[in-house]
């Protein structure tokens, strides 16, 4: 390895996998780096880029590379596995000098809307062993651990099953593959951490799910957002739904389980941008976070998290976002990161006309009071175009 280290310090093991051959003969893959610890613990998987444009969290990952072969295996307990530049397909698409990437040209879908969650398909595999009731009756006085362990057992073997359409003469589409290769990376592990940027601009944030805003806060992230309402098959989704739903049902026969299984996205500012501050961020986050779960030591850690008045912290429901009333140029927008109030106007369109009349402005208030968390990069919309987000 180029960037070396000693017998005293980790070496990841890398290993490539391949994804996809193409029509010219070439081939798109995988790569996977994994640090394991000295002792066993908790796998924690972390990916970047799986949007093509959102490229921040590949110098985070890059970043994460470098400082754990600067550490002893002694500070580590568990794996950390990570893949940089986890969708080729949606890294590459270019549009002129800009990338799209993140829908399928196949297809048009969502390259986070496509993965594979137990929760839905457990309506398949009930009939053999039982509904996720069914599962919690049975269990309803086991300890924790071999709840956790039966369960992701039964996640793991439905998986699998997955495989026999995919190794048939039929196959399968390229999304499908594509899936199984990524989430089978990542369906044993504890903690999965996806890391993001907005496709426009945007602040550094994360996205978190329920009964998990105690450890939201390890990240040390000025905005949190609950997802409060999913809109379907997303990554982070996929992995932590069926564990939502185990609780929810032990909840209604009365017994209060949180399995130490969670499911993180961080937004790292803006597309088709690397901002240090971003980058410096996630990595302060995903540090802390591992120190705080007992997966990393550091000298310097834990951070004391921020205390709760100096995050802000909203759900996904409450998120406004602005599309343009009719085509025109964006100008006087408020800037990024600001906040508003209601009834300010946050933008302006400068609107042109083919009906023989002079060009016309028109102005755009604030339905609400909030932070211009994300603003669209380019500034001509046509009627409808998304022009910014506040929260
Ligand atoms: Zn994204």
């Amino acid at each position: 390895m180029s960037w070396g280290g000693s017998d005293k310090f980790m070496q990841p093991t890398i290993s490539t996998i391949p994804l996809a051959t193409l029509a010219s003969g070439d081939r798109l893959s995988l790569q996977v780096y994994t640090f394991k610890g000295h002792k066993p613990g908790r796998k924690v998987y972390l990916q970047s880029n799986l949007h093509g444009a959102e490229i921040a969290g590949n110098a985070v990952i890059h970043e994460l590379i470098q400082f754990f072969s600067t550490l002893p295996s002694e500070q580590l307990q568990g794996e950390v596995c990570m893949v940089p530049a986890c969708n080729p397909m949606g890294t590459n698409e270019r549009s002129q000098h800009f990338s799209s990437g993140r829908y399928n040209v196949y297809d048009g879908k969502d390259w986070n809307r496509i993965f594979w969650d137990y929760e839905q398909a457990i309506a398949i595999d009930a009939p053999t062993n039982g509904s996720l009731d069914e599962f919690a009756q049975v269990h309803i006085t086991q300890d924790e651990a071999v709840i956790q362990q039966r369960y992701r057992q039964r996640i793991l073997d439905a998986f699998a099953a997955l495989q026999t359409k995919i190794q048939s003469p039929q196959s399968v589409p390229f999304r499908e593959k594509y899936r199984y290769s990524l989430q089978s990376l990542c369906l044993d592990a504890d903690y999965v951490i996806d890391l993001h940027s907005s496709n426009n601009q945007g602040i550094t944030y994360i996205y978190y799910f329920k009964n998990r805003d105690d450890s939201a806060k390890f990240f040390l992230m000025p905005v949190g957002i609950l997802l409060d309402t999913y809109d379907g098959d997303a990554f982070d989704e996929a992995f932590i739904k069926p564990w939502l739903a185990l609780e929810s049902s032990f909840a209604a026969l009365g017994r209060s389980l949180r399995f130490d299984i969670e499911a993180w996205t961080l937004e790292l500012g803006s597309g088709m941008q690397v901002n240090a501050d971003s980058v410096a961020k996630g990595i302060r986050g995903v540090k802390n976070y591992l120190v705080q779960k007992g997966v990393l030591s550091l000298q310097d850690y834990p951070i004391e998290s921020l205390p709760y008045h100096d995050i802000r912290f909203t759900v996904s429901s409450r998120l406004n976002r602005y599309y343009a009333p009719t085509g025109g140029y964006i100008q006087f927008r408020v800037p990024l990161g600001s906040s508003v109030e209601a009834g300010q106007p946050i933008y302006e369109l400068l609107c042109l006309n083919k009906d023989g009349q002079v060009p016309h402005t028109v102005k755009v208030v604030a339905a609400t009071s909030g932070l211009v968390y994300d603003v669209s990069t380019n500034q001509a919309v046509n009627e409808g175009e998304y022009v910014m987000g506040l929260l």
